[in-house]
């Protein structure tokens, strides 16, 4: 199928962007299309002007200080890939883009678009979970900053307004030295999860964990965290018995059913996928590639 009919608006600035945004009915900015253009061929959405992001430089790149990583909305989920800082500051962010689509859609696909479209099963919105992702929003009325729990609203819902725009995302940096794992399963290499864990382990002086997160996706409406286990783990030795807690935690989160997969086999998977990412980034913590 084809499109219905839209207008097409290619402004060169973020203002310009903003300003069409404001004035135009039911506009959509257009990033790599990786998704939204699927969606408009099977006529799931019918915008009536597109509003593309392509030309606007302000909103590409990655910037570092100590704690964090800013990236731009636009920016190619294959420029993150590649990037040595990111592989250097945060190597679990292009261990899970490695998961992402294909080359070719990394090539196009950005860090926004994948944000803003929020599937609960994408990579990125389990690395926004687990990153303690801050979102830079922006409209002709202003900018705004959200928390991960603000943004994230509910199945492939943000609290994104119709004239807004993400411009940039601010990750979480940890210090170096932590361990680090993304596990997935999906049914082909490319596909979307259908679980997914992330997790990062940082050690104390005395050998036992000083922090850790856990992400689980695919399973709920948004991706979770795994509070109580991280919490749980801290001042604990890196053994496998709190691989098993984690992997019992994730067995017993909310999951939903579709007609793919059923919520039972989606626990399954999270709780394997969880036993395995917490084994590896206690692993890597320790420095070796085993408990
Ligand atoms: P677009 O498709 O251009 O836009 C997506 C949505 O976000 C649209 O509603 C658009 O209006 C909105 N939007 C875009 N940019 C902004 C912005 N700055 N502010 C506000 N709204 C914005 N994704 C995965 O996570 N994992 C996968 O395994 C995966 N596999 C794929 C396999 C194939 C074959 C294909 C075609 C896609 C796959 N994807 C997968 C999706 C891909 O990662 C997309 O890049 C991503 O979901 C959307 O990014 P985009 O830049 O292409 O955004």
């Amino acid at each position: 199928m084809k499109p219905a009919p839209f207008s097409y608006h290619s402004p060169e600035t973020l203002s310009e962007a903003l300003g069409l945004l404001a004035s135009l009915e039911e506009a959509r900015p257009l990033a790599g299309g990786q998704s939204l253009v699927p969606m408009m061929n099977f006529r799931f959405v019918q915008p009536g002007a597109i509003v593309d992001l392509n030309r606007i430089s302000e909103l590409v790149g990655l910037r570092c200080d100590e704690d964090s990583i800013s990236f731009g909305a636009m920016t190619r989920q294959r420029d993150i890939f590649r990037s040595g800082t990111v592989q250097e500051m945060m190597p679990v962010i292009p261990a899970a883009l490695a998961h992402v689509g294909h080359r070719q859609t990394r090539a196009r696909g950005t860090i926004g678009g994948s944000l803003a479209h929020f599937d609960p099963s994408a990579e990125l919105s389990n690395l926004a979970c687990l990153l303690d992702c801050e979102f830079v929003v922006r409209s002709k009325r202003g900018q705004r900053t959200l928390s991960y729990p603000d943004y994230a609203r509910g199945y492939m819902s943000t609290a994104l307004a119709l004239d807004e725009l993400l411009t940039s995302l601010r990750f979480c940096v940890w210090p170096a030295k932590h361990g680090y794992a993304f596990q997935e399963f999906s049914l082909r290499h490319g596909d979307f999860a259908i679980a997914a864990t992330s997790c990062l382990v940082q050690l104390g002086r005395d050998g036992r964990v000083a922090r850790a997160a856990i992400a689980v996706s695919g399973v709920s409406a948004i991706p979770q965290r795994l509070t109580s286990v991280e919490a749980a783990m801290v001042g604990c030795r890196p053994e496998a018995a709190l691989c098993r807690e984690a992997a019992e935690a994730a067995r017993s989160l909310d999951a939903m059913s579709d007609a793919y997969v059923p919520a039972s086999y989606r626990t399954q998977l999270a709780s394997a996928m969880t036993y395995r990412a917490v084994k590896q980034a206690l692993a890597g913590a320790v420095g070796g590639n085993s408990l």
